[in-house]
């Protein structure tokens, strides 16, 4: 495909354990904290041009813990921990508990990387969804794009199945920009 026809390179990113710490059903901005070397990491994404998107599973809301209005002021302290502006072109949140039969948007499922990609003009086999839960391997995985398993906490169920299917698997977020920004060098 000639350069000026190609989409946009993304990097999909999920959230909790991944660009921050998780505390579960988080909605207080206050707790935010940043996972080692995620900053350095999107920056650089940032410098290589690649399109930056949050995919997060919020079923807090769902469940009636948190509303929508505290998930979007944890996003924003973490925009700020990140240095401000606009880090983010688009945020996927799906907000809905587990089994909700009007919502099919939750990873594993591919539909909210599908979306923001259709949304944004990104071709999804040249991006990357990197993320710490086989749901998001698999996600990033049946949306066709290269996958990296980012194991700063794997829940321990979880590691085998995602190591067997993720592309690459990063100790750390060192290893896990340098694999990106290696793998786009390349095309
Ligand atoms: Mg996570």
């Amino acid at each position: 495909m000639p350069p000026d026809i190609m989409g946009k390179r993304a990097v999909f990113l999920d959230r909790d354990d991944t660009l921050i710490e998780n505390v579960p059903y988080l909605g207080d901005p206050a707790k935010v904290k940043l996972m080692p070397g995620a900053s350095e990491a999107l920056l650089q994404f940032r410098k290589a041009n690649l399109t930056l998107v949050v995919i997060s599973n919020q079923s807090g809301v769902g469940r009636g813990y948190i509303t929508k209005a505290q998930v979007r002021s944890v996003d924003a302290r973490m925009e700020e921990l990140l240095g401000g502006g606009q880090i983010f072109a688009h945020y996927g949140h799906c907000f809905a508990a587990p089994g909700d039969p009007y919502d099919d948007s939750r990873k594993p499922s591919p539909k909210m990387i599908q979306e923001a990609g259709a949304k944004l003009g990104i071709e999804l086999e040249r991006s990357f969804m990197v993320g710490n839960r086989l749901s998001d391997i698999q996600a990033g995985h049946s949306a066709g794009c290269k996958t990296v398993l980012l194991k700063l906490y794997v829940p321990p169920d979880e590691v085998a199945d995602a190591d067997r299917l993720a592309g690459f698997s990063a100790p750390d977020w060192d290893s896990a920009k340098e694999w990106i920004l290696k793998e786009v060098g390349k095309t």
